[in-house]
């Protein structure tokens, strides 16, 4: 599922109330807001009564555990990258037919600083990561995803 904020594909989204409107927004995103409706809160059992309407097709949906509902509200999400990701950026680059100033320009960055991260000295902070995987369509962090 895609942020509305960030557009960062993660396993489930909060309903997060921003400035009047209600957007689904990752764990990261989601502090620019109110949380309304937190991602993998299960549909509490309703004893004794018709389910409300509405809540049929939610009920359906299988939920994630507990553990990693805490785990998306973690202070600093940290970004576990793929061995190769200095590779992968500049694979992906020269793929688009851009040179290094080109990508820094497009992450206001020097181009320097996309040389340092291509050849694995620089580490990317995470909202760098995040542009950089959508502007070269490309996935930075480790294939495993912490989800079974
Ligand atoms: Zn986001």
């Amino acid at each position: 599922m895609l942020c509305e904020m960030c557009g960062k594909d993660v396993p489930s989204l909060a309903q997060v109330r921003v400035e009047g409107s209600v957007l689904r927004l990752c764990a990261d995103c989601s502090r620019f807001g109110k949380v309304i409706t937190p991602p993998a809160i299960p549909v509490s059992p309703n004893p004794g009564g018709s389910p409300p309407a509405g809540r049929t097709a939610v009920a359906l949906v299988p939920r994630p555990r507990r553990l990693e509902e805490r785990d998306l509200y973690r202070e600093l999400p940290e970004l576990e990258l793929a061995p190769d990701w200095g590779k992968r950026i500049r694979v992906a680059r020269e793929k688009l037919g851009w040179t290094p100033e080109d990508l820094g320009h497009r992450l206001n960055e020097k181009k320097s600083v996309v040389l340092k991260m291509e050849s694995g000295s620089f580490h990317p902070p995470d909202p760098m990561v995040g542009k950089i995987e959508r502007l070269l369509k490309i996935r930075l962090r480790a294939e495993a995803e912490p989800k079974a």
